[in-house]
């Protein structure tokens, strides 16, 4: 993928477990990939269609200089945060943050940590049964778009579906959405049941009626299976609910583990 590098940027902080640190500071040097598209700016020669790299190393500098963390994990996870965060074009981030006069009382040449963050493609299976319905995913949405971590890409049209397992219960109206995010899957499934909880759902019967579901369909190309978490999600093939609104937006979606699209997984839903 395409990269931009800058190496060994010095700059100044505080970081540090000793109150010694916090109050002299001392030297970091800061290495950071930062993996961007940059075929436009290429063909162009055009400054707009990539991020400036002077940009970026002001920004870092400041960072560094203005925030104090105990540890150079923190300062590393924040930074490259606020990285994702400021500059639009961004898609991943690898940041390296060596720390060259770590007192540690042993000759060391350096010590650093490294982590590579970014945003991944999810598609958020959306439900309701229960109340105003519409108004519940709604609303759950514009909860998601005003969370810095999530930013809203695309829509699906609400749909009126009848219930599916438990059938004696109201209908329900199903969506997709499909999110970029810097959450990990586990801190997103959080995040989802918090929306549920702030929708009034209540976890009474197994498949039973919820004034909110919010479902973690596909997370990149990701495939977990943990007690808490099953990434796909795993009855998607089943649900028409879920492929007819996730046609919509990304027919050619491929499922990680069938290999099928999307659209070969409702057609042959539709032949059953
Ligand atoms: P179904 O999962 O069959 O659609 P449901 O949505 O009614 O049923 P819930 O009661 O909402 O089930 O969720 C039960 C548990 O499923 C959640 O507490 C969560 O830990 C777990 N879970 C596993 N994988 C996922 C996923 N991909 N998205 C959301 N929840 C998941
Ligand atoms: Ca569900
Ligand atoms: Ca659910």
């Amino acid at each position: 993928m395409d990269c931009i590098r800058i190496r060994n940027l010095e700059v100044f902080g505080h970081h540090g477990v000793y109150e010694e640190e916090n109050k002299l500071g001392q030297k970091f040097v800061v290495c950071a990939d930062i993996f961007v598209d940059l075929r436009t700016a290429g063909l162009n020669d055009e400054m707009s269609q990539s991020i400036n790299y002077g940009d970026i190393c002001m920004f870092m500098n400041d960072f560094m200089r203005e925030n104090t963390y105990y540890l150079i994990e923190a300062a590393a996870e924040q930074m490259a945060r606020a990285l994702l965060l400021k500059f639009d074009k961004v898609l991943s981030i690898r940041l390296t943050i060596k720390k060259p006069w770590a007192p540690i009382g042993l000759p060391l040449e350096e010590v650093a940590v490294q982590i590579e963050r970014g945003w991944h493609d999810v598609y958020i299976g959306l439900g309701s049964n229960m109340g105003d319905k519409k108004d519940y995913i709604v609303e759950a949405v514009k909860r998601m778009g005003q969370d810095d971590d999530i930013r809203i890409i695309e829509k699906s049209s609400l749909i009126k579906t009848k219930p599916y397992g438990k059938t004696d219960q109201p209908d329900f109206l199903n969506g997709v959405v499909h999110i970029k995010t810097i959450y990990t899957p586990s801190e997103l499934l959080v995040c989802m049941n918090e929306l549920e909880t702030l929708a009034g759902r209540k976890r009474e019967e197994h498949w039973g009626p919820r004034t909110l579901d919010l479902d973690i369909l596909f997370y990149d190309d990701l495939m977990i299976d943990s007690k808490d978490l099953t990434i796909p999600h795993y009855d998607i093939k089943n649900r028409d609910f879920v492929l007819k609104p996730l046609c919509e937006l990304a027919p050619w979606l491929r499922h990680p583990v069938s290999k099928k699209t999307v659209r070969e997984m409702l057609d042959e839903l539709s032949a059953k």
